[in-house]
C-alpha cells in the first residue's frame, strides 16, 4: 500500500519522496490506525490525509475551521485532479444539498465541511448516508479549551463519528504541540496516544537571530534597506503599533501593506492580495495575520515585539522559507515587552490555573530570547523533537564571543537571592545586588545584607540580564503569577557549594544584528 502511496505522490503532487513524518503517519494510517499528527505550518500536512483519503474507498470528510483555508485547498485539489468539494456558510442550502447527492452518488474523494455544520442534525443525519472511510480533523487544537483557537462545535465530533453505521478512521492534525493541548486532543477523540507523531519541526532553512537592545525602528529600516529584493513580514504586538510602523515605512517609499484586526474586511483582503501576488513586499501585521497564508517565497520575518509563547512565535516565524529556501526570522527583544504580555495575561478572563500556564510559557518565551545554547535547538527540544546537531547558522551558534567562566558572579546572584529568602522578583535582586538605595530595599532593610552592593560596578540592567540567563539555563526557577518570585534550583545550590562551575558565553552587544547581508 506504501508503494502506492508513493505513486500517488508523484502522479498527483509531483514529489519524489515523502517527508519523513508524512511516512511514519501515512503508514500508520494505512495500517488501520486513528492518529493525531503534530506538524508546524508549512510541515505538510494537507498529504498526510489527502494521499490516505485517495488510496481508501468511499469518502474522506475534512473538518476545517476557516472558510478561506477551505477554499485554497480544495482548489488546489482540483487543480491537480483530485475530485473535492467544500460545504460551508458561503453556499446556499439547496447548494449544500445537491453537492451532498453528488457526494453520496461518489463524486468526491474529499469533502470539506465547517465544524459549524455539525450542529445541524439535518447535516448529521445526512452524513450518515454517506460512505465515509476516513474522518481528518483540520486545526484539532480547537477541540481544546487549552487552545488558541477553542471551538465548541469541534466537541460533537465524537458523537458524531459513534453515530455513523461504521466507524471510520479518524485522523487529527494541528501545528499546536503543547501538553494539555495534546492530551486533550487524544482523550476528546479517543487517539491512541502512541499514535501520536511530533514531526517537522526542524526547519533547516531557517536562520534564527535573537537581538537584545536594538532600536526597533533603526533596525527594521536597516534591514528593509539591506533586503530590498526580498519578501517579509514584521509582526508587531499592537494594532496601534502595526499601524505606526506601517506609516513610517510607507512615508519612506517602502511598498508595504498592513493587517490587524481593527481594518476593515476588505483592507485586508487588499493587502492579503497584494501581498500574496508579490505587488507588496512587506507585511506589518499583528498576530492575527497568516492562519491560512501559503506564501511560500517569505524571506525573513521580524518580530519587532515579544509573542506571549513559543507556539505563537514559531507558527509566525515559521511562514518564513515554506519553499524551502533560505529565510531568516529575527526577534528583537525588550524586555518592556514582557511586562506588556503580562498585562494581557492579568487581563485576560482566563481561569487561574489557565493563567498559570500562560505565565509558564511567557517564561519559555523569555528563556528563548536568554539562552546561549543554538536556538533551533531550543525550538526543536520544546516541540519533543530530539535534539539535532547545532544549526551553526543562528545568532547564539554565530556568536563568537568568549566562553567566560562567571561562577563567582553567579555566586553573587545566588547567595543575595538565598538571603533575601527567595521571596523576590528579579528586579529587586538586581537593585540589591547594584546597592540601589530604593525605597523598597531599603524598607525590608536589603541595604544591611551583606550582598548589598556586591555586584555595584554593574549596571542595574547587566545584573538582571545576567539573572535571566541564569533562569534560562535552568539554575534559577521563576515561580508563576504576575509577579514571579526566583529562586535557586538543584544547579545552583551545588555552585554555592563549589561543586560546579558556570560557564557562559558572553554576549557582545554589537552595533548591528551578526546578520549576514548578502543572504
Ligand atoms: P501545512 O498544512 O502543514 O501548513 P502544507 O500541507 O500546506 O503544510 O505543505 C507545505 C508545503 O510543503 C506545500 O507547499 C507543499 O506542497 C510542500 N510539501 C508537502 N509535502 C511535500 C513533500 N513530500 N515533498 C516536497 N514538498 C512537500
Ligand atoms: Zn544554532
Amino acid at each position: 500500500m506504501f508503494e502506492q502511496a508513493l505513486q500517488l505522490l508523484k502522479k498527483y503532487y509531483g514529489y519524489d519522496s515523502f517527508r519523513e513524518g508524512q511516512e511514519r503517519i501515512i503508514t500508520s494510517i494505512l495500517s488501520g490506525h486513528d492518529v493525531l499528527g503534530i506538524m508546524p505550518t508549512g510541515g505538510g500536512k494537507s498529504i498526510c490525509y489527502q494521499i490516505p483519503a485517495l488510496l481508501l474507498p468511499g469518502v474522506t470528510v475534512v473538518i476545517s475551521p476557516l472558510i478561506s483555508l477551505m477554499k485554497d485547498q480544495v482548489d488546489a485539489l482540483q487543480s491537480i485532479g483530485i475530485s473535492a468539494c467544500a460545504i460551508n456558510s458561503s453556499l446556499t442550502q439547496s447548494e449544500a444539498e445537491e453537492r451532498m447527492e453528488a457526494a453520496k452518488l461518489g463524486a468526491y474523494k474529499l469533502i470539506y465541511i465547517a465544524p459549524e455544520r455539525l450542529d445541524s442534525d439535518r447535516f448529521r443525519s445526512q452524513l450518515q448516508t454517506l460512505p465515509i472511510s476516513m474522518i481528518a480533523i483540520d486545526e484539532a487544537h480547537c477541540i481544546s479549551q487549552w487552545g488558541h483557537d477553542f471551538r465548541p462545535s469541534y466537541l460533537a465530533i465524537p458523537s458524531v463519528l459513534k453515530a455513523l453505521p461504521e466507524r471510520p478512521l479518524l485522523t487529527a492534525f494541528t501545528a499546536t504541540a503543547t501538553g494539555e493541548v495534546t492530551q486533550d486532543i487524544v482523550r476528546l477523540l479517543q487517539i491512541d496516544p502512541t499514535q501520536t507523531f511530533v514531526t517537522g519541526f526542524d526547519r533547516e532553512n531557517l536562520k534564527f537571530a535573537i537581538l537584545r537592545g536594538e532600536n526597533k525602528r533603526d533596525y527594521v529600516l536597516h534591514y528593509l534597506e539591506q533586503h530590498r529584493e526580498q519578501a517579509g513580514i514584521i509582526y508587531a504586538g499592537t494594532r496601534k503599533e502595526v499601524d505606526a510602523l506601517h506609516q513610517e515605512l510607507s512615508a519612506r517609499g517602502f511598498a508595504v501593506g498592513k493587517y490587524h484586526a481593527g481594518l476593515s474586511d476588505e483592507e485586508k483582503s487588499t493587502y492579503q492580495e497584494q501581498f500574496l501576488y508579490d505587488d507588496i513586499r512587506i507585511m506589518v501585521a499583528t498576530n492575527a495575520f497568516g492562519m491560512g497564508i501559503d506564501k511560500s517565497n517569505v524571506r525573513f520575518v521580524l518580530h519587532v515585539n515579544l509573542p506571549k509563547n513559543m507556539e505563537s512565535y514559531y507558527q509566525e516565524a515559521g511562514r518564513a522559507g515554506r519553499d524551502g529556501e533560505q529565510s531568516e526570522c529575527v526577534l528583537l527583544y525588550h524586555p518592556q515587552d514582557v511586562q506588556l504580555q503580562k498585562f494581557l495575561i492579568e487581563q485576560g478572563t482566563a481561569a487561574v490555573e489557565r493563567k498559570a500556564s500562560e505565565y509558564k510559557k511567557l517564561q519559555l518565551m523569555v528563556d528563548f530570547c536568554h539562552t546561549t545554547r543554538c536556538l533551533r535547538n531550543y525550538i526543536v527540544e520544546y516541540f519533543d523533537e530530539s535534539p539535532k546537531v547545532p544549526c551553526g547558522v543562528c545568532s547564539n551558534c554565530q556568536d563568537d564571543s568568549e566562553v567566560k567562566d562567571i561562577t563567582v558572579d553567579a555566586q553573587k546572584i545566588f547567595s543575595c537571592i538565598y538571603r533575601m529568602k527567595e521571596r523576590f522578583g528579579v528586579t529587586l535582586v538586581a537593585q540589591v545586588l547594584k546597592g540601589s538605595a530604593n525605597k523598597k530595599v531599603l524598607q525590608f532593610g536589603f541595604d544591611q545584607l551583606p550582598t548589598y552592593g556586591l555586584m555595584k560596578s554593574y549596571k542595574e540592567k547587566e545584573i538582571g540580564d545576567l539573572i535571566h540567563v541564569l533562569i534560562a539555563e535552568g539554575y534559577l526557577v521563576l515561580s508563576d503569577g504576575q509577579y514571579p518570585v526566583v529562586r535557586l534550583a538543584g544547579k545552583a545550590l551545588q555552585v554555592l557549594k563549589g561543586q560546579a562551575n558556570v560557564l557562559q558565553k558572553v554576549r557582545v552587544r554589537s552595533e548591528r544584528a551578526p546578520i549576514d547581508s548578502d543572504l
